[in-house]
């Protein structure tokens, strides 16, 4: 479908920021973002391919999110849900979004249509007062499984019982209900304490048929049908016997980690944010998996302490957040003298950098491999192998 066609259908295009590309067609889109890839890596990575791009672009993001706020109509006040618009503090209210999940943007309509019905206090950003701050809505695409997460500025929430029967009533689909506190001045989206109102307090969806558990505040990517066409490249370019050491280093819920475990030895999942490592302890037992382990500590310090044992491993992947990685990362990944490193980026510019470091270290990249997994917007992933310089095939 083309952009225009998009834009005509879309109310927000214009003012909201979520979509960034202007009227071109989703192929027209994919060679630009492989053009962007090339700038960014190309003096660094023999060979680009072409991107994978989505069967269907539209409606693919099973998390949502959306901010309280309020509006006058015609001398009545009223609650709305939406997004900022780019660059403002100004709420758009948007109702429904050609790529967010369908299902979760109606669960949000309702949500808001309680908050006024109930008479809801919503947070106000410039005093700091009210209570009713955003709602999140996370789905697994495979379990149809829907998590709804109220933020609310305090722990008391009236009639919390009561709210809580009416959406269920609404939406028998969905499977839990947490509240998250949040009462802090910050731009981040969910604070530290949960209380589950309703089912587990977490979802599960399944990727290349293992099943993941998901807790509010773990990262879980936004497109699962993508995630795996990206998973499936990282275990083809790792090329694994059945013996390896593997370390999968930023990783989450561990999903890297354990769509690889079936072709390794022994794989070693290292991550910073403890709420995830729970989780991906729980995925290891859920999924039976005998060789899998997880530190909860930062990856350069778990990998200096592994190879000042004297430790190695065979192959490192890595998957940092957006700012990328760090030199001193880079350093400890290579002490323990990985046959290859696979690098999973959301971030072409830093990944570029970070090639960069690897360069330095001896580690040349050989392929890489960009998924898109963000439609209509400027992101995508990029799937980067390096070996060491010696090893490195000759250029084709
Ligand atoms: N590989 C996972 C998650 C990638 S997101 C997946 O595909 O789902 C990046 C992750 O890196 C986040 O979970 C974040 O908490 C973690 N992280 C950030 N800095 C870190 C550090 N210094 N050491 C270990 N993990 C870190």
């Amino acid at each position: 479908m083309e952009k225009k066609e998009l834009a005509k259908r879309c109310p927000y295009v214009k003012k909201c920021g979520a979509c960034q590309i202007g009227e071109k067609s989703y192929e027209e889109e994919l060679a630009d973002k492989k053009k962007w890839v090339a700038e960014c890596i190309g003096r660094h990575c023999g060979k680009i391919h072409d991107v994978a791009g989505m069967y269907y672009p539209y409606h693919y993001r099973n998390k949502v999110h959306a901010v309280f706020g309020r509006r006058s109509d015609k001398g009545r006040e009223e609650v709305i849900a939406g997004t900022y618009a780019a660059g403002t503090h100004t709420i758009i209210p948007v109702k429904d979004c050609l790529i967010e999940d369908a299902q979760a943007a109606a669960i949000i309509q309702t949500v808001t249509g309680l908050i006024q019905s109930f008479g809801l206090w919503v947070y106000n950003d410039d005093t700091g007062r009210g209570l009713m701050r955003h709602v999140l809505v996370r789905k697994g695409t495979s379990t149809r499984q829907i998590m709804v997460v109220l933020v609310t500025a305090s722990p008391e929430f009236p009639h919390k019982n009561h709210f809580v029967e009416r959406l269920m009533e609404r939406h028998p689909e969905i499977t839990t209900i947490v509240q998250n506190i949040n009462g802090k001045e910050t731009t981040m989206v969910l604070g530290e304490r949960n209380k589950t109102l309703y089912g587990k307090g977490y979802i599960e969806d399944v990727l290349l048929g293992l099943h993941f558990r998901i807790s509010p505040g773990s990262f879980y990517q936004v497109n699962s049908e993508q995630t795996q066409v990206l998973y499936k490249k990282v275990i083809q370019a790792a090329g694994l016997t059945g013996t390896e050491t593997v370390i999968d280093a930023y990783c989450g819920i561990g999903t890297i980690g354990m769509c690889m475990h079936a072709k390794a030895g022994r794989v070693v999942g290292i991550e910073l944010n403890g709420q995830a490592v729970k989780d991906a302890k729980a995925n290891a037992v859920r999924n039976h998996l005998e060789h899998m382990y997880f530190a909860a500590a930062d990856a350069t310090e778990y990998m200096t302490r592994m190879s000042q044992k004297g430790e190695r491993a065979d192959v490192v992947v890595m998957d940092p957040p957006r700012s990328g990685s760090t030199e001193a990362f880079v350093r400890a990944a290579v002490s323990l003298r990985p046959r290859c490193v696979i690098y999973v980026s959301c971030n072409p510019e830093t990944l570029g950098r970070d090639l960069g470091w690897f360069a330095k270290e001896g580690y040349a990249a050989d392929e890489a491999w960009p998924v898109d997994m963000f439609g209509f917007t400027q992101n995508l992933e990029v799937v980067v192998k390096m070996q060491p310089a010696g090893r490195r095939k000759a250029p084709r």
